[in-house]
Order: structure tokens, then sequence, then C-alpha cells
């Protein structure tokens, strides 16, 4: 499988089990040559991985997976080729960082209120190297024994509108993508059918997207053409990966069958403004 590359990959820097160092060994038993390494809101992982380029024999792509509001609902908006220097970039996602810590303390004083009281050291922990996210609070619930699995405590507490919700703060994907763009690389949306409406889609192209991921787990043969047409339509860049973490259904089985020819890697290159 030599010469194809994995463009969508998380680490322990989001939520993804495998260190940068251990998914590298990973890709590179199963024959990938080029990696994105594509964290929420976060280029720590990709600037850790970097030691271990030589050692593996695998090229990266510096990438993020930024998180988006679009209509109240949470959209996945991938960028290639950033420079993960880049000071606009870099506040943002420390604004994120904060916003998520913030966030997080509003969810413990809501379910203190309802008689779960979880300490804000144990979330700390399940989040590790990563922004804090809801799954890190189910865990701390989960092993607290106030719900039986992660899904549970969705359901009964911390999903859009139950009772310890606390909604999340505003950034538009037109904004994402302005900030890809500034911070030197291309905006791409990800797996567009988990997530989008063809109304949403079309008015994202018109706002600069630069390309749309077409090879994704959640995409069957029939998704991959539909979006296709569209890119093609509008000259927008194909892309594709695994959404490799680690922890989910047929993640390892996914490892090396969700990939792009090099070729789309050196599109990106060309195209990136840096
Ligand atoms: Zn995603
Ligand atoms: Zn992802």
């Amino acid at each position: 499988m030599d010469g194809y590359a994995d463009l969508h990959l998380h680490t322990t820097y989001s939520d993804g089990v495998f260190t940068p160092e251990q998914l590298l060994k990973k890709v590179s038993e199963v024959g990938i040559s080029a990696i994105s390494i594509t964290d929420h809101d976060s280029v720590d992982g990709y600037i850790q991985a970097l030691k271990y380029l030589d050692k593996y024999n695998i090229q990266l792509i510096p990438g993020i997976e930024l998180s988006c509001i679009e209509n109240g609902k949470e959209i996945h908006l991938l960028g290639y080729n950033i420079d993960p220097d880049n000071k606009i970039l870099k506040n943002h996602l420390q604004d994120f960082r904060n916003g998520r810590y913030k966030r997080a303390e509003q969810i413990l004083q809501k379910l203190k209120n309802l008689q779960r009281p979880v300490n804000f050291s144990l979330v700390l922990e399940k989040a590790g190297e990563a922004p804090i996210t809801r799954p890190h609070i189910a865990m701390a619930m989960t092993e607290l024994g106030y719900t039986s699995n992660l899904k549970e405590a969705f359901v009964l507490y911390l999903g859009d509108d139950k009772p310890a919700y606390v909604s999340k703060a505003n950034f538009s994907i037109e904004r994402g993508i302005k900030l890809i763009n500034q911070s030197g690389g291309l905006a791409v949306l990800a797996h567009p059918a988990r997530m989008i409406q063809p109304d949403t889609l079309y008015k994202l192209i018109k706002s600069g997207l630069d390309g749309i991921e077409i090879i994704h787990p959640t995409h069957d043969l029939a998704t991959q053409k539909y979006y296709q047409s569209i890119a093609s339509q509008y000259w927008l860049l194909e892309t594709g990966g695994s959404d490799f973490h680690g922890n989910r259904e047929y993640d390892e089985e996914n490892l090396g069958k969700f990939i792009v020819p090099l070729s789309t890697v050196e599109s990106i290159k060309i195209h990136s403004v840096r």
C-alpha cells in the first residue's frame, strides 16, 4: 500500500487513545506513507509526532479538526497544511480551551444541583492533554457509578437539552474557514454526510471552502460519488481518511482502508498558501 495517505487521525491530544508515536507506529505497520493528525481543536499531537517521523519513515502534513457551530449544531472542519505557530490560530485554540474549561465548570455546577457531584480534578484526569469535552465528564460520571456507560450519561444528563447541558461557544464555520486560510491552510469539510444539509454545503462553498472529505467510514459508495460530483463541479479538493481514534468499533479494521493517493498530499501542498 506504499504511496497512500490517511488524512484523518486522532491521538491522545484530542479523543484518541494512542499517543502520536504509537499512532505513527500503527500506520507504518499497515503501510501508509503519509498522514495528517487532525486532533480536535489542537495541534499539540502534530508537534509531538514531528520527533518520530524519521524513525517510522512517515510524511506528516500539519492538520487540525476544528469544532464549529452551524444552526446550533456542531460541524467539523478539517484544516490542512496550516502553520501550527500562526498567532491567530494559537489564540483561537487557547480561547477554545478556556471556553471548554469554563463550560465544564458550569456543567459540574448543574450536576451538583442535581445531586450528582463530580470532582473537577477527575474530569481533568479524563481529559488528559485534550480540551475538556462532554465525554470526559461522562467518563467521570460513569466511574462514580451515576451512569452505567457514556451513552446513558448523555441521555440522562449531558445531551443537548438535558438537565446538565450547557451550550457551546458560538464559532461559525465561516469563521473556521477564514481562520484556517489565515493560518496558511486549506479548509475541508469533514464527513459531510454525518453533519450537513445540502443548503449549508452550498453556503460554505460560497464562503470559500477549499475541499470536501470524500473517503470516510460513514460514507458508502453512493455517498462518496454524490460528494465527489459536487467537489468536481466546484473545483474542490477531495480528501479522505479513517477518522481513527483507536477505541471505536471497526477502528482497527478501518486503518489502512480509508486512504487517498499521495497526489492528494501534493495537491494540498500546491494549493495551500504556505
Ligand atoms: Zn469529526
Ligand atoms: Zn475526526
